[in-house]
């Protein structure tokens, strides 16, 4: 893949705003278990950088995939990977469906302030009894009038206690199943929605996590995205989008983590002399540094295929199984060379090391990824 020099200044800006507008301030929202989504999401969005493919009419930038792949991998640089989570749910998970399926008065209303920052947009697809098996979920929109009345519960959203509005995935029909389901913009305004709790995470922790309740919540059919029972194989849809920036993401991160974790080492003495110069340690990170290699090139192949218009699902899934296992090789190994400073809550790698673990179960577990491969290879019988 090619990047012109458009590509490389676009990379420059957003390297600059991670580290100015959230690197100095990650320990602090780690240690409240929030960030101020609106007042960083503003900052992204006044500089054009939420939403860089989507339609211009609407505040996009119109500009190609390659852009995305540069946003992915430079968020991914960012000190705690919850703000970097929580952008990209605003820009690939909780957006796509909208921009792709949506009115253009849904557009006007939801998508355009999404992408200057001023409102915060959640996915809202997990519930408490169904997470990997979307076919489960029990969350209803049941049609009265013009209103859909929607009931339930969804659980671990992502800016879930900061979202202006949800895309919730919700039973608009009995037929069970993948079937019946819709996308609903749901705003979380509308009396009846409360967050149940916000949630005390192992890592991530600068992201604020919820619960979310739906009692008797009125919102006009009218907010439906797309198609009326076509809300599963829109989300499937979606959940490319979020798999992509998933493995984008993960090659800013771990490049970072290997590069910091060789300078720690070129430092540091034992034996005589730096640990750098120990060949087994030299060999583990080209070892891992070879593995990033190998997935950003198939992210970059992931990404010429979305821009010739093809299904990416297969990229996508095999990016997302290989993202989940390399992150926490790399996570493991950086943290065992740093030995117990590694250990300490004050050093990077800790953080790391929690952040991490969440690319495994987030957005489909490996599993999930291996039994979305295993059906594309025609081994499901
Ligand atoms: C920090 C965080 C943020 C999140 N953000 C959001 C969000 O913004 N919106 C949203 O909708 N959801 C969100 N999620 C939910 C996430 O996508 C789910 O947790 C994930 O899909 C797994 O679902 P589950 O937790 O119900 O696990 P389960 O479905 O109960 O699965 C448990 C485990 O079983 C194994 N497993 C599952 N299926 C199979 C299989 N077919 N074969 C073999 N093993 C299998 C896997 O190891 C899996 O981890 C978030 C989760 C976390 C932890």
């Amino acid at each position: 893949m090619q990047f012109t020099e458009e590509h490389d200044l676009f990379r420059k800006t957003v390297r600059d705003l991670v580290e100015r507008e959230i690197n100095p301030y990650a320990d602090e929202w780690e240690s409240t278990g929030m960030f101020p989504a609106h007042e960083v999401f503003g900052k992204f969005g006044a500089l054009g950088i939420l939403g860089v493919e989507y339609d211009p009419a609407f505040g996009g930038g119109g500009a190609d995939h390659r852009f995305t792949v540069i946003f992915g991998e430079e968020i991914g640089r960012a000190a705690t990977q919850g703000v970097a989570m929580a952008l990209s749910v605003q820009t690939d998970m909780a957006t796509p469906s909208l921009h792709r399926y949506g009115t253009d008065e849904l557009k006007h209303r939801y998508l355009a302030p999404a992408l200057r920052g001023e409102m915060v947009a959640s996915i809202a697809v997990t519930e408490p009894d169904a997470g990997s098996d979307v076919a489960g979920i029990a969350t209803t929109a049941r049609r009265d009038g013009d209103e859909w009345v929607i009931n339930g519960a969804k659980l671990y959203i992502t800016n879930g206690t900061q979202a202006d509005w949800l895309c919730l995935l919700a039973r608009t029909s009995d037929e069970g199943g993948y079937r019946g389901m819709s996308q609903i913009l749901f705003p979380t305004s509308t009396p009846g929605f409360s967050v149940a709790r916000k949630l005390d995470k192992l890592g991530n922790r600068s992201s604020d996590t919820a619960e979310l309740s739906f009692v008797d919540a009125r919102v006009p059919v009218a907010n439906t995205i797309g198609e009326i029972g076509r809300g599963f194989q829109q989300q499937m849809s979606q959940f490319q989008a979020e798999r992509l920036i998933a493995n984008y993401i993960t090659i800013g991160h771990t490049q970072l983590a290997l590069e910091r974790t060789a300078d720690y080492l070129r430092e540091r003495q034992a034996f005589g002399k730096p640990l750098l110069s120990q060949q087994y340690i030299q060999f583990k990170l080209a070892e891992l540094e070879a593995e990033i290699d190998l997935l950003r090139h198939y992210n970059y192949a992931a990404a010429e295929v979305v821009m010739a218009g093809e299904d990416a699902t297969r990229f996508a899934t095999i990016g997302k199984l290989t993202a989940g296992r390399l992150v926490r090789k790399v996570a493991d190994t950086c943290l065992q060379f740093h030995g117990g400073i590694g250990y300490m809550e004050e050093h990077w790698t800790a953080r790391y090391f929690r952040d991490t673990r969440l690319l495994s179960i987030g957005g489909g577990a490996d599993e999930v990824m291996l039994q979305v491969l295993a059906r594309s290879s025609g081994l499901v019988p």
